[in-house]
């Protein structure tokens, strides 16, 4: 994995426990490389054999330039997360974040996108990745809420027909809210919309994970919401990386398990 910063990361506890419960003598280290270093991190990884790699902050559009196959999500996002070194010595590029989100969905809240109404706070990477996979998984309409207007436009626009910009008070329209910014990252007690304009029937889902339950979902929850965090999309964008990279089955409930301890001992 190369990022900056990157030793927060909980990618090579889960990663290290699925190889182990796989039986896979493979390893998965973070690797700090600093802005600039992506195309120079993309030939080593050829140069050395790595089978896989994950890119974080800031690389995730500088790699692009560097590899030699781009998904067409990843084209789309303009954005890889996911690096996979393919049989015949190339590189592949991939974004699973949206891909893990629609799983965790279906995970954590029995809920397939198709037909139903979203509503996405935040316009960067992560709510771009899950404008996106919610489009391509049938969703009926996606009302992105950002701050900044011209970036809430262009992450509408992936979602074609059913995107579009909207303002906070139309939360409370969607079945499903997302939060895809960092208000409430790290115990902030702030809210990304205020939680009374959500309540019972629908389902709320933050992408953050660290804390566990964020003011934000305590107050969707208070008013009848029911509320996930983020961890499964972790799990699961991971897991996706995993198969991708093994062809094995990934061990979603090891990779969970090992991220949640890690999480108990920080
Ligand atoms: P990003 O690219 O920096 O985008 C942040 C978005 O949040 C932007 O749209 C920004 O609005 C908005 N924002 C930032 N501060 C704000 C504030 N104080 N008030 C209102 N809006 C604000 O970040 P990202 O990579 O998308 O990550 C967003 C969140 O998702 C983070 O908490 C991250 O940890 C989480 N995440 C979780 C997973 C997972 O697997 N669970 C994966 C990826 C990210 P402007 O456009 O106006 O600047």
């Amino acid at each position: 994995m190369i990022g900056d910063p990157i030793s927060h990361s909980l990618s090579p506890v889960i990663h290290n426990a699925a190889f182990g419960a796989s039986g896979l003598d493979w390893v998965y280290v973070a690797l700090p490389v600093p802005a600039g270093g992506g195309v120079a991190a993309v030939h080593a990884m050829k140069a050395l054999g790595i089978a896989g790699m994950s890119v974080t902050m800031p690389h995730k559009e500088a790699v692009l330039a560097a590899v030699d196959e781009v998904s067409e999500t990843a084209a789309a996002l303009n954005a890889a997360n996911c690096l996979s070194l393919l049989p015949d010595g190339r590189v592949g590029a991939d974004n699973t974040d949206g891909a893990g989100f629609v799983d965790a969905l279906r995970d954590d809240a029995g809920i397939e996108p198709a037909g139903h109404s979203f509503a996405v706070l935040g316009a960067g990477g992560a709510a771009r990745a899950v404008i996106l996979a919610l489009s391509k998984s049938g969703a009926s309409d996606i009302a992105v809420i950002n701050r900044s207007h011209e970036r809430g436009v262009a992450a509408a626009r992936l979602a074609g027909e059913v995107g579009r910009v909207a303002v906070v008070g139309e939360v409370s329209q969607a079945e499903v809210v997302v939060n895809a910014t960092p208000v409430g990252l790290g115990g902030d007690r702030s809210f990304p919309c205020d939680p009374s304009l959500l309540g019972s029937g629908q389902v709320v889902v933050d992408l953050i994970y660290n804390p566990a339950t964020t003011a934000w979902m305590a107050g969707a929850v208070e008013n009848g919401a029911s509320a996930h965090n983020g961890l499964s999309m972790l799990i699961r964008q991971a897991a996706i990386a995993f198969s991708s990279w093994t062809q094995v089955a990934a061990p979603i409930g090891t990779m969970r398990n090992a991220a949640i301890a890690e999480l108990h001992s920080r």
